[in-house]
């Protein structure tokens, strides 16, 4: 029985792109088919390993046949197959990110098709050079299919013979067309050399029959001179050894990056790639990769991490989260160890002592390859930090600071002396900075131009002494995950416990605390319940005052925390608002401060003031400019 279905929407889209397409470099067809049938016999394998009752074992092999006459390519494969339903929301649907990624990235491109070649758009490319294509399918155990299409609008499904399971896609290529050339993949060594190219790795053979030439023979069985004659003989046309079996050196990075953007989707090479290679109690072979970009949905509840898990050679399962640590989510990779067993559910892997002891490897490799980089490539290193630094820091908050030992030494961070944002390392800091400072000091904000206009920061500009500028909400609760570098503790300029005043500063701020004591005692009363103190300040240099903290519990972490969903609470920072005693205001109000009433009146202008130089909300506008103008008229009265 034939039935007829619609495509989707979004496959139309697409298909209708494809059918198209005179985009010249669409030969990467075949690369698609040939990675789909290689991962429908990873498929068929694992079950024949784990089920064999019901899968019986098959030599496998993905064979090609070429047919000048009617002008098709058949790409056949002996792994699992589809069932109808497979057929329909495999084919009829796109069942890739990749391809809805294609999509939107074309949009952006202006409908520019040559960036194709940068997606993984799977079976449906091949309508770039097919008119119309079938598909002969069937499952071990169930009935076969046989799917056709044109690619328009629709496709049909109908009943069919096949001995073998597994699937048979034969393409009938377009007419040539003056710019165009279709019937190049009607020849042999067209097909040849586009394996090598793209998929040589494959794991198992990719055959054909080749024609070959041999001496023509009489009938004695002596070769005539000058004659000879054709035959045809199968031959495995890819080197089918795993890349990650490979020696790093004999692998071209064009053939590890076409890799790893074939087996990870992605359009772009990635930024780093690493062999590790381990041979003690537990052995293992494992490619990663950092890409260049974050994954499109790497923030998102979809994102899965994980590497891909093999055991000689035989895949297993997609995406093993139990190899990779939350905070190494973005890496891509695949780890393959004859020592995994291949029982293990494809669901659930039990976090085994050896998992476990792969996935500590595994992270210490990583981690020593980015310092590697950072040491020598700083300029990557960069890319790197900008896509995933958040990631390490967030690596050292969500560990409690026990991944200190490896992570400290990839931070970097903004500084104040820095004038072109490079980034500075922790080494650098301290190898940079006076014996005697006490403190690797920090600062942090919305953005590194509102932290350099922080008031607190005046005083290390005209010191001459680095601050390390944090603009990233996570980074305040790694550096306090961290306490110290080097056994050089972190400070925040603006904690209230900061004690790097010299003797002489400290004299004197407790001689001005004495003589002005009302007016702090003054101060302090009309603002309860705002700060817990008011003091005078060595922090400051041209403001008037600023807001300090107490507790390590800054006032971005503050709006950090209040800011995350289901907070029940306010958090609430402990501040201290700091009077510089060297400001005409400061003097202003000491010749005042028997007048209490007028003293309360200005402490709230202080603080909204002090809210404000801080990049903070005040509580209440109107008021605040209502006292501002009370203030002008007196002053112009005056
Ligand atoms: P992708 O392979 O990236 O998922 P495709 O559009 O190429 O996207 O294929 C869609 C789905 O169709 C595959 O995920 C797979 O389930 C199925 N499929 C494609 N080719 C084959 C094949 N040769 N054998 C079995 N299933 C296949």
């Amino acid at each position: 029985m034939k039935e007829t279905k619609k495509f989707e929407t979004e496959s139309k889209q697409l298909l209708s792109l494809m059918i198209n397409s005179i985009y010249s470099n669409n030969e990467i067809f075949l690369r698609e088919l040939i990675s789909n049938a290689s991962d429908a016999i990873d498929k068929y394998r694992y079950l024949s390993l784990t089920d064999s009752e019901h899968h019986p074992l098959r030599n496998h092999e993905i064979y090609i046949e070429l047919n000048k006459k009617n002008k098709t390519i058949t790409i056949s494969d002996n792994g699992i197959g589809m069932s109808k339903e497979d057929l329909i929301s495999n084919l009829g649907t796109i069942a890739k990110s990749g391809s809805k990624e294609f999509l939107t990235k074309l949009k952006e491109a202006k409908d520019d098709i040559n960036i194709i070649g940068q997606f993984g758009v799977g079976f449906y490319s091949a309508f770039m050079v097919a008119s119309k294509i079938e598909v002969l399918t069937k499952k071990e155990g169930e009935p076969a299919y046989l799917f056709t299409s044109n690619g328009e609008d629709s496709y049909d499904i109908e009943d069919a013979e096949k001995a073998e399971g597994g699937t048979s896609i034969t393409i009938y290529l377009k007419k040539d067309k003056d710019e165009v050339n279709y019937s190049k993949y009607l020849e042999e060594y067209e097909i040849k050399s586009l394996i090598k190219k793209y998929s040589d790795y494959i794991r198992y053979p990719i055959t054909m029959e080749v024609t070959k030439s041999k001496p023509k023979l009489d009938k004695d069985g002596k070769e005539i001179e000058g004659k000879s004659e054709e035959y045809t003989e199968k031959e495995t046309l890819n080197s089918m050894i795993p890349l990650w079996k490979k020696n790093k050196n004999d692998v071209k990075d064009e053939d590890l990056n076409a890799f790893y953007k074939e087996k990870f989707n992605d359009y772009e090479d990635p930024l780093m790639s690493l062999f590790v290679k381990v041979d003690g109690t537990i052995t293992y072979d494992s490619l990663l990769f950092i890409p260049s970009h974050p994954p499109y949905n790497l923030y998102s509840d979809s994102y899965e991490k994980g590497l891909q898990l093999y055991s000689k050679g035989i895949f297993i399962k997609d995406k093993a989260a139990e190899l990779i640590p939350d905070y190494l989510k973005f890496v891509k990779g695949l780890v393959d160890s004859p020592d995994f067993n291949l029982n293990i559910s494809r669901e659930i892997l039990q976090v085994t002592p050896m998992m476990k002891k792969v996935s500590e490897n595994i992270e210490k490799k990583i981690c020593a390859k980015l310092k590697e980089v950072k040491d020598n490539e700083f300029d990557k290193y960069l890319k790197f930090w900008e896509a995933f630094g958040e990631h390490i820091k967030y690596g050292i908050y969500s560990t409690y600071g026990f991944k200190k030992d490896l992570l400290e030494n990839l931070l970097i961070f903004k500084s104040l002396k820095d004038e072109n944002n490079k980034y500075i390392s922790l080494q650098e800091y301290v190898d940079a900075k006076d014996k005697d400072q006490k403190y690797i000091y920090y600062a942090s904000g919305e953005n590194v131009e509102s932290i350099k206009n922080l008031p607190q920061i005046e005083k290390y500009k005209s010191k001459g002494i680095d601050v390390l500028l944090l603009d990233q909400k996570i980074d305040e609760f790694a550096i306090q995950m961290l306490r110290e570098y080097n056994k050089v503790e972190f400070k925040s300029i603006s904690d209230d416990s900061i004690d790097d005043a010299s003797k002489e500063e400290k004299e004197k701020v407790e001689e001005i605390t004495a003589t002005n004591k009302r007016l702090l005692d003054n101060l302090k009363e009309s603002l309860k319940g705002s700060v817990e103190d008011v003091v005078i300040s060595t922090k400051l240099v041209d403001s008037p005052v600023c807001l300090s903290t107490k507790e390590g519990l800054s006032l971005e972490m503050e709006k950090t925390l209040n800011e995350q969903p289901g907070m029940s609470e306010d958090v609430k920072a402990q501040k201290v608002l700091e009077l510089n005693p060297n400001h005409p205001i400061f003097e202003a109000l000491t010749a005042i401060q028997d007048k209490d009433d007028e003293v309360k009146e200005y402490a709230s202008i202080l603080y909204d003031e002090a809210l404000i130089l801080e990049g903070r909300e005040i509580s209440d506008r109107s008021e605040f400019v209502k006292k501002l103008n009370k203030l002008f008229s007196k002053a112009i009265n005056k």
